[in-house]
């Protein structure tokens, strides 16, 4: 399992500022790649690291950020 880790500033309802935050990235084209090769018996575990390591953390206070504000792009 590869996977990346991004700083990224958002802001953090518990901090009440602009934190920068840790961020999972999940690197898709090797998961694409993976894929193929295994003749798609690789997508379920695909699709659940993708839904697992996207959430940002504050490095400040820890806390998970809810909401991706500069992005505009609001989590379910
Ligand atoms: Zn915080």
């Amino acid at each position: 399992m590869v996977m990346a880790t991004q700083q990224s500033v958002y802001y953090c309802e518990q901090c009440r500022k602009t934190t920068l935050h840790l961020e999972k990235k999940t690197d898709h084209l090797l998961h694409l790649l993976l894929s193929v090769v295994t003749a798609g018996v690789w997508i379920p575990v695909w699709v659940l690291i993708g839904m697992g390591t996207s959430d940002p953390r504050c490095t400040v206070c820890g806390r998970k950020a809810k909401y991706r504000t500069f992005r505009g792009y609001r989590r379910a």
